[in-house]
């Protein structure tokens, strides 16, 4: 159907119909993935909320063919993996005051249903309990079947205890975006920039990120090793040598950081700013701008900073439903935390 018809006169306007249950989902679903880096974060978080300790990543033409993720987590019930992919399921929030007690890094149930609807999504998953795992299809927030013919239930099969989930052909149904994103370097890049980060924040998981089509992965941080290590593992020898620790309580807003900033010794030529909220990896511009600000003033000209800020708000203090991606957060009090920062 046309959605513009330039034969009516200006003067009439044209009718309104609803849109198609299918082209609402595709296009909610297109603006919270919106490169391969986002389905993974949304998939990562998911694994940590499920108490993972170990997450394997592996990623073919980046993630426009294959973004694949294992890990040891608690499994998903047998039981509801008819609806896990369908629009606001979720086993994390109940009514709409959990939001603010909200300790889970999910909350909307629309991650998996829009991976869904812009690409092939296979879930296989065993609880520790359970005697096999389960493998199940899905296609526009529905179960469907591997092959004409077949069924569309889950089928028991061999598994480890966990998940892992893949989406196929991203955005197979997006011709416009998935022209857009050609560069597959570009979108392995990002991968491995969310990955890393993850990694180096949660150094209780063992993190690994590979190539399908290679041997060596590019990531791959040990259970229990420290931040430190992991940074180095990332950013190199270079990066990690000149950290220093910070940490501030504040208490008027009761929010409070650590985190580790490169010292005035410290010569890079790109910045790195990771900042986490509440464990979430965020955007933050104005926290951004004045520490560069601060380091502006101090550092030799053409240096970098190295920043890893964990920032700690109150969860009733902070708005995490700001963005599609959950990207950016708003919380209160941001001049004082920030002048304490
Ligand atoms: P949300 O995280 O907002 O609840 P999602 O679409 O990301 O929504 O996931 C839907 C539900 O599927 C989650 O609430 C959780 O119960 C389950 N789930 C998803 N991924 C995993 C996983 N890796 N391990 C265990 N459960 C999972
Ligand atoms: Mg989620």
């Amino acid at each position: 159907m046309s959605s513009f018809n330039t034969s009516l006169p200006a003067s009439k306007p044209a009718p309104i119909h609803r849109l198609d249950e299918s082209v609402i989902n595709r296009i909610a679903a297109g603006e919270i993935i919106q490169r391969p880096s986002n389905a993974l974060k949304e998939l990562i978080e998911n694994s940590l909320d499920a108490g993972a300790t170990s997450i394997t990543i592996a990623v073919k033409d980046g993630g426009l063919k294959l973004l694949q993720i294992q890990d040891n987590g608690h499994g998903i019930r047998k039981e509801d993996l008819a609806i896990v992919c369908e629009r606001h399921t979720t086993s994390k929030l109940k009514v709409y005051e959990d939001l603010s007690t909200i300790q889970t890094y999910g909350f909307r149930g629309e991650a998996l249903a829009s991976i869904s609807h812009v690409s092939h999504l296979t879930l296989t998953t065993k609880q520790a309990d359970s005697e096999c795992a389960y493998r199940a299809r899905y296609s526009d927030g529905v179960l469907v079947q591997a092959k004409p013919g077949e069924s569309s239930n889950p089928e028991p099969c061999a598994g480890n205890n966990g998940t892992i989930i893949a989406a196929e052909d991203l955005f197979y149904n997006i011709s416009s975006r998935k022209s857009a994103l050609k560069n597959a370097r570009n979108e392995y890049n990002s991968i491995f920039e969310v990955a890393s980060r993850y990694a180096i924040h949660n150094s209780g998981v063992a993190f690994t990120c590979r190539k399908m089509d290679s041997v060596k992965a590019d990531l791959n941080t040990q259970q229990g090793a420290s931040v430190v290590n992991n940074i180095r593992q990332v950013f190199g020898f270079n990066a990690a040598e000149c950290l220093v620790k910070v940490e501030h309580e504040d208490a008027g807003t009761g929010a409070s950081f650590t985190g580790l900033v490169s010292n005035a010794a410290h010569v890079m030529h790109k910045s790195v700013f990771l900042l986490f909220i509440n464990h979430r990896l965020v955007d933050n511009s104005q926290i951004k701008q004045a520490v560069e600000a601060l380091y502006g003033s101090v550092m030799p000209k053409g240096s970098r900073p190295f920043v890893y800020l964990d920032l700690q708000i109150k969860p009733e203090n902070v708005d995490v439903n700001v963005h599609p991606t959950k990207r950016e957060v708003r919380f209160l009090h941001e001049d004082t935390i920030i002048g304490s920062i």
